[in-house]
């Protein structure tokens, strides 16, 4: 199926007499008939739901809908998008191990990836995403176990060359994951690249209307861990914990998924709520067109802010002067993201001024959904830092983040032309 179709049909498929939309399991658990029924779900030998935690009906049911958009083997939702990124680099790697990660990665995962994961052992090596296969090459360690990366980078707009990312991880036989949230798999499937795995931030344009936060894993089934079981001894080796079980002996393709439900949910349990997981797929039945709108509108709003004589610089992969518009012009031809950043020529100050004389878009600590926002990261996210520990992190002082919506784009130009004017 298409992706249009899948946005609409796919995950959950009723039969005869089965409501026809979503139904919201609101139940932490399952009942079964007999005390067999129930040990054969626990030993993995039967596939059935036993507890909230680990898995629901609803949730499998829009984790479908996302693995199909992505063209991947097997998916589970998240409670967050931090929850999946975690989530997908703790279920191969272990104490002792490392991984490769572009610098321009949401401020979250940053902190998540080189910080926190720091604490469990886990270290890892910062690469500039345009730097040479030479360069990359020289990041990777023997106990290096994957590379994490953005398709569009939030909040630089740094746009991947995925294929280079796939093929430099792939040599160092180590999977690559993706976090496509800014790009959906309306607008770029990584795994049409070669990326192994690809998460999200379901919270953002999937969701769509800033309801949810929430997240997601697919697997691509492409990466076959069981030819490096010394690398990958969790999904290789019997895992104690779940009675000897080896994921890939038992799993095959789904080793991945099986792994990070049955061991990390079971045991962390960042799971997404059924109620959540429900507005989730409400959201998903409308990305198809909801996408190319953002698109549309954002690429109109870069033209206009670029043309204007108070604005210093404008970043949106869209526009032709962009040094990433090759790129994504490559890997998302039909549009990238509806998210542009820039400054005005009044600098922080006047960034700050004109953010206040806005009507229609709003501040608020978010990006991706159907109404326009702003942020001004100096003012709000990095307000702790000067203007020189600022440019260190990649945020320019007078860095405006503009998330174009899906209003009539002439009533977004307005806005912002009267605001700018005020600045
Ligand atoms: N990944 C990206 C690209 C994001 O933009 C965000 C949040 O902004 C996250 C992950 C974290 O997601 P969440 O806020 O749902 O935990």
């Amino acid at each position: 199926m298409k992706r249009e179709t899948i946005c609409i049909q796919s995950g959950w498929k009723p039969t005869k007499g089965e409501p026809r939309v979503l139904p919201i399991y609101q139940s932490t658990t399952f009942k079964y008939d007999t005390s067999e029924q129930m040990g054969r779900l626990f030993d993995l030998e039967d596939s059935g739901y036993f507890y909230t935690r680990l898995q629901n009906p609803t949730n499998d049911a829009v984790a479908q809908k996302i693995c199909e958009l992505e063209g991947g083997v097997a998916a589970m939702l998240t409670s967050s998008g931090q929850a999946a990124n975690y989530y997908a680099v703790f279920n191969i790697c272990e104490a002792g191990d490392h991984l490769v990660m572009s610098s321009t990665v949401y401020g979250g995962t940053f902190n998540l990836l080189t910080c926190t994961m720091k604490k469990m052992g886990i270290s890892c090596t910062v690469v500039d995403p345009d730097a040479s296969e030479e360069e990359l090459n020289a990041a990777f360690r023997p106990n290096t176990k994957c590379v994490v990366a953005e398709t569009i980078a939030n909040p630089a707009l740094v746009v991947l060359d995925i294929e280079k990312f796939a093929r430099v991880a792939h040599a160092h036989e180590v999977p690559l994951i993706i976090d496509n949230t800014f790009a959906t798999p309306i607008n770029c499937r990584p795994f049409e690249f070669g990326a192994d795995i690809v998460t999200h931030s379901t919270t953002k344009y999937m969701d769509g209307h800033a309801m949810c936060v929430g997240g997601a894993i697919v697997d691509s089934g492409n990466f076959d861990w069981s030819k490096y079981p010394d690398k990958f001894p969790g999904l290789c080796t019997p895992d104690e914990s779940y009675h000897g079980i080896v994921y890939t002996e038992k799993f095959g393709k789904g080793a991945y998924i099986t792994k990070a439900t049955s061991q990390l949910m079971r045991d962390l349990g960042s799971i997404q709520s059924p109620m959540n997981a429900f507005l989730l797929n409400v959201g998903l039945e409308t990305l198809h067109l909801r996408m190319p709108c953002h698109c549309a509108n954002a690429q109109k709003v870069a033209e206009f802010l670029e043309a204007h004589e108070k604005v210093a610089w404008v970043n949106y992969p869209g526009l032709k002067s962009n040094k990433y518009y090759e790129l994504a012009q490559k890997y998302m031809p039909k549009g990238s993201c509806g998210v542009i950043s820039f400054g005005l020529k009044g600098g922080r100050e006047a960034a700050s001024n004109m953010m206040d004389k806005l009507q229609l878009a709003a501040i608020v600590t978010h990006v991706a959904d159907a109404r326009t926002c702003v942020l001004h990261p100096a003012s709000h996210t990095h307000r702790q830092m000067n203007d020189e520990q600022l440019v260190e992190a990649g945020v320019a002082p007078d860095l405006i983040r503009l998330s174009v919506g899906i209003e009539n784009v002439e009533d977004i130009i307005a806005d912002l032309a009267q605001a700018i004017e005020k600045a």
